[in-house]
Order: structure tokens, then C-alpha cells, then sequence
């Protein structure tokens, strides 16, 4: 019988700020999530399977708290309370045995995904909550793979982590109604805006957000509009911070696409059908700014845009 956490001793852990928290995958995402749990007083345990990786996490968190120290958001004492927070290991055994919550953030891969999550389900403690950061796959799927599945739930981040105030919380099909109150209440301790959705193919981020891009990619396809029109109309007159074509080459042409098939396969409507421009150029390896070319060309290594290239 699945073994799901009491509400009020739940409440208890989290609210006290003593929870120890797990992140699993010290990439991007990992090292934004492990910077906020640890900024907000939490213990957290950083696990990849990359040493090199785990380093350069670390040094990357520094030097966010450092702009944050720079901008008066925090003061330099609460910086070395926040780095004293954070450990790493490459081992899951050792990074999650006395975790209460472990947020996962490795790898988009499905079949990665669950069988991190059938691991973690053995390693970690029962009650703790499995959380997961994937901006696609589903959480139910997940779920199934661990023998708790009430305690499976999607925390989806925004990037920058430490920036940005959304938290997108997805209920499986099984996540127990304690499991999502006490993530909702988690989230506004770490100063973010908690948002409950359930699990359907692209939650609600993903399913406004990849479709309005692949309609921007459509646009310039059909020979509507060039790059830059395209982009600045959506800036100019929907008030967008970056145009959708921008945005597309900086979250990454092949998760764009990889996001618009989970979409297309999930509903099996034609209305998320890719757009054979955007298979093309990721055929081609013109994944955007981290290839330093997509919809505009950069200079290699940043996301410092060049010049727009397609007309
Ligand atoms: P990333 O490639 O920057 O980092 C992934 C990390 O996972 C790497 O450090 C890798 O070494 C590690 N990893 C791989 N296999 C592992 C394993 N078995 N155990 C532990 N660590 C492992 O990826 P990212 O951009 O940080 O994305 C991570 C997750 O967050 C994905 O699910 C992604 O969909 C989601 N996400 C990404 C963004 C974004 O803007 N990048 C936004 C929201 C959600």
C-alpha cells in the first residue's frame, strides 16, 4: 500500500524551514532551483551524475547570489548562509536518504526521467515528495513508475529560477490533494507565484507558449512576414518582451520541436502540426542560440544576437 505523508506532518517540516531538500540534475534548471530552496533556508543536496557538472553549479550559484548581493536583494551574510546550505553528490543513495522533498530537474528523457524516478522511489525515504521539473512529459507517467504515485507532482520552474515568479504546480492523475497544498504553500515561502494545473500534454505554459511559436515559424514560412516583422509586431503591439522567433532560438529549436510532437501526439490534432520549417532547421542543427544560429545568428558561446538572418 502506497505510503503518502500526513497533512499535518507535512505541513510541519516545510512550514518550520527545516526540510531537507534534494535536486536532482545540476544543469540550468538544477542549479536555479537549488540557489532558491537554499537562499530561502533550506538544507539542499545537489546530486548529478557529473562532477564537473556539480562544480560548475556551484560556481555558477555564487555568482548569481554575488548580482543579487550587487542589486541590494540580499546582503553578503545571507549569501554564505545560502552556499553553506548547498551540498553535492554524485551518488542518489547518499543525496536523497533523508530528503523530504526531492525536485528533479536532469535531462528532458522520458525514459531517463522514469527510471530516475524508479530509483528515487527506492532511495528515498517513505513520505518524502517526488517532485518533478519537466516542462512535457507527463507526471501520471512518471508517477507510475514509483510505487507512491500520490506523491508524485510536477514543480515547473521558470528560467531564470532565481528571477522568475512563477512556479506552473501539474497534479497527476494520483497526486493527493496534501501532496499539491503543501507544493502551493512551499512555493510562496520561496517568494514564488504557485499556479495548479492538471496533467494534460504541455500543462498550460507549454501548450499557449509552443504553439503561438510554431505559428510565428509557420508565418515566416508562408512568406507573411520576415523574422524581425514577425518579432516586432508581438513585441510592439503585445507588449511580448521578445519576439516568439527570439524566444524560440533561446529555449532551443530541438525543445521547441520535441515540445510541438509531445503536443501533436498527445491530442492528435492537426493544429500542432510542426511546422516543416522548424524539422528542417533542427535537421539541420540550427538549434538557436546555443549553436549560434537559428531565426537570428549569434556570437558563439552567448546569447548576444548578431543580426536577423532569415528574410
Ligand atoms: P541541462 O541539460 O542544463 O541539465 C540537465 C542536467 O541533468 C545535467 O547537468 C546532466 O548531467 C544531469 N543529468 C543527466 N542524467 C542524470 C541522472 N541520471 N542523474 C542526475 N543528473 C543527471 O537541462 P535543463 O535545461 O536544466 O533542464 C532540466 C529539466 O528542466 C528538463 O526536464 C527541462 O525540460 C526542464 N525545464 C527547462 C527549462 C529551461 O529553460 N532550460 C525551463 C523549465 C523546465
Amino acid at each position: 500500500m502506497e505510503n503518502t505523508p500526513a497533512a499535518t506532518s507535512l505541513e510541519n517540516i516545510f512550514s518550520s524551514g527545516k526540510a531537507r531538500i534534494s535536486v536532482i540534475g545540476a544543469g540550468t534548471m538544477g542549479n536555479g532551483i537549488a540557489h532558491v530552496f537554499a537562499q530561502h533556508g533550506f538544507s539542499v543536496s545537489l546530486v548529478d551524475v557529473n562532477a564537473a557538472q556539480l562544480e560548475k553549479a556551484v560556481a555558477v550559484i555564487g555568482k548569481n547570489l554575488d548580482r543579487q548581493v550587487s542589486k541590494a536583494v540580499i546582503t553578503e551574510e545571507q549569501k554564505s548562509i545560502a552556499l553553506k546550505n548547498i551540498s553535492t553528490s554524485t551518488s542518489f543513495a547518499e543525496g536523497v536518504q533523508t530528503a523530504d522533498l526531492i525536485v528533479e530537474a536532469a535531462t528532458e528523457n522520458e525514459s531517463l526521467k522514469l527510471s530516475i524516478f524508479k530509483q528515487l522511489d527506492e532511495a528515498a525515504p517513505a513520505g518524502c515528495i517526488l517532485a518533478t521539473n519537466t516542462s512535457s512529459i507527463s507526471i501520471t507517467k512518471i508517477a507510475a513508475a514509483t510505487n507512491r504515485p500520490g506523491s508524485v507532482i510536477g514543480m515547473h520552474f521558470m528560467n531564470p529560477v532565481p528571477v522568475m515568479k512563477l512556479v506552473e504546480i501539474i497534479n497527476g492523475y494520483a497526486t493527493t490533494k496534501t501532496v499539491t497544498e503543501t507544493i502551493v504553500a512551499l512555493s510562496h515561502q520561496l517568494g514564488k507565484t504557485p499556479c495548479v494545473v492538471n496533467d494534460y500534454p504541455g500543462f498550460i505554459a507549454n501548450r499557449i507558449l509552443m504553439p503561438m511559436i510554431n505559428e510565428a515559424i509557420y508565418s515566416l514560412y508562408e512568406g507573411v512576414a520576415g523574422v524581425e516583422e514577425i518579432d516586432t509586431v508581438m513585441k510592439l503591439g503585445m507588449a511580448h518582451p521578445m519576439g516568439p522567433l527570439q524566444l524560440a532560438d533561446f529555449i532551443g529549436l530541438d525543445v521547441c520541436l520535441s515540445i510541438m510532437r509531445v503536443l501533436h501526439d498527445g491530442f492528435g490534432n492537426p493544429k500542432y502540426s510542426p511546422c516543416p520549417l522548424l524539422v528542417n532547421m533542427v535537421m539541420a542543427g540550427k538549434l538557436g542560440a546555443k549553436t549560434g544560429e537559428g531565426f537570428y545568428t549569434y556570437t558563439p558561446g552567448s546569447k548576444e544576437l548578431i543580426v536577423a538572418k532569415r528574410p
